[in-house]
C-alpha cells in the first residue's frame, strides 16, 4: 500500500503531514479540531500510534506527544508509519476536565457514533478515521484525581503482541490489566490491533520523570520494530500479574510514609491518618508485600478512599 487514509487526506511513503480533523464547534462558533501528525518513511513497516489527552487534564500524556513531535525523533523513520494525537479530548483538555462537557468519558465511549453525544463522536472519529491504518498503539494516560502513578505499561497478556510491546519498551512497571469495556485499547482488540496503556504521574500536573520515561520507552518500542536506530538501553521492568488498593480506615488527615516506586513488605507503616485535633491517628499499614505502583496525593481523606496502589507479581 503506497499511501494510507486520515479522514480525507491520502498521505504517500516518505512524506509527513499535519491534518486537523473537525469535531464539532464551541457553542461560541469556534471550529474544534483533533490534531494529527503523521510520520511516514519512505518502506514498508508497522503503522504505530502515539496518543495522549484522551482524558483532557492528563497532561503529561499531551506533553509526552508534544515532545516527541518537538525532538524530532519521528521525523527519519527507518520504516514504516508513526501517527501522532497530542490531544484526542480538546474539550477536555480546555475545560481542564477528564471529560467532554456532558460528563461522559471518551475512553468509555467506543466504538461511538457521528450522531451520538459529543464523547461519541470523538470516540467515532478516531475509529473510522485513524485506527484503520494503524497496527499498534501506545496511549498515554496518568492517574485520575489526585492520584499518581509510577510510570508503568498496562497491556493484557493473553495478547502476546502486548506483551512483546510492553517488554520492550521496559518501563520500570509493567502492570497485567484486562480490557476496559467500551475503551479505546478494547475497540483496538475487537479490530485484531494491539494497544498498551502507559501511566504515569498526575492529572495537571508536569511529572518529568514520568516524561521522559515514556519517551524513552517508546524510542525502545520503535527501535525494536526497526523504526529508529538509537534508543536507550533497555531494562527489566518489574511485572505484575495483580494489584489492589490499600483503603482508608479512618477519616482526616492523610501523610504518607511511602511512595510510588518503593517496595512493601505486610505490615510495613506506609502512611497515618490524623485526626485534625489529635484526638486520634490511624497508622495505614500494607496488607501484603509488594511494590507501590501509584499513591494518593490528597491531604484529607474519607474512610475508604483508595490510598495506596500495590501491585504484586
Ligand atoms: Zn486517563
Amino acid at each position: 500500500m503506497s499511501h494510507i487514509t486520515i479522514g480525507n487526506e491520502k498521505i504517500p511513503k516518505g512524506v509527513n503531514a499535519e491534518i486537523e480533523l473537525g469535531i464539532a464547534r464551541l457553542p461560541s462558533g469556534t471550529k474544534i479540531h483533533m490534531p494529527v501528525y503523521v510520520f511516514r518513511s519512505k518502506f514498508d513497516g508497522p503503522t504505530i500510534l502515539l496518543s495522549g489527552g484522551l482524558h483532557g487534564d492528563e497532561v503529561n500524556g499531551i506533553e509526552i506527544v508534544r515532545r516527541m513531535i518537538d525532538n524530532h525523533m519521528l521525523e527519519r523513520l527507518i520504516r514504516g508509519t508513526v501517527i501522532a494525537l497530542p490531544i484526542i479530548n480538546i474539550y477536555g483538555f480546555i475545560n481542564f476536565s477528564r471529560e467532554v462537557p456532558d460528563g461522559k468519558d471518551v475512553n468509555r465511549s467506543f466504538p461511538g457514533s457521528d450522531s451520538g453525544s459529543l464523547a461519541g463522536i470523538v470516540a467515532n472519529t478516531l475509529c473510522t478515521k485513524i485506527l484503520p491504518a494503524v497496527d499498534i498503539g501506545i496511549d498515554f494516560h496518568t492517574g485520575g484525581a489526585s492520584r499518581t502513578n509510577y510510570p508503568q505499561i498496562r497491556h493484557a497478556p493473553e495478547d502476546p503482541k502486548s506483551q512483546e510491546i510492553a517488554h520492550a519498551f521496559a518501563p520500570p512497571f509493567i502492570l497485567h490489566s484486562g480490557v476496559i469495556p467500551n475503551s479505546l485499547r478494547g475497540q483496538m482488540r475487537s479490530m485484531g490491533k494491539t494497544m498498551v496503556v502507559y501511566e504515569g504521574g498526575e492529572s495537571l500536573r508536569f511529572d518529568n520523570f514520568a516524561i521522559d520515561e515514556a519517551i524513552r520507552g517508546s524510542q525502545r518500542v520503535l527501535k525494536h520494530l526497526g523504526m529508529i536506530k538509537n534508543a536507550p538501553k533497555p531494562r527489566v521492568s518489574h511485572v505484575f500479574t495483580q494489584s489492589h488498593w490499600v483503603r482508608a480506615n479512618n477519616s482526616g488527615l492523610f501523610r504518607l510514609k511511602k511512595y510510588s516506586g518503593e517496595q512493601v513488605e505486610k505490615g510495613d507503616l506506609i502512611g497515618y491518618i490524623h485526626g485534625p485535633a489529635n484526638r486520634y491517628e490511624e497508622p495505614v499499614e500494607a496488607d501484603t508485600e509488594g511494590y507501590i505502583i501509584g499513591h494518593n496525593n490528597v491531604p484529607v481523606v474519607h474512610k475508604g478512599d483508595a490510598l495506596f496502589h500495590i501491585g504484586q507479581t
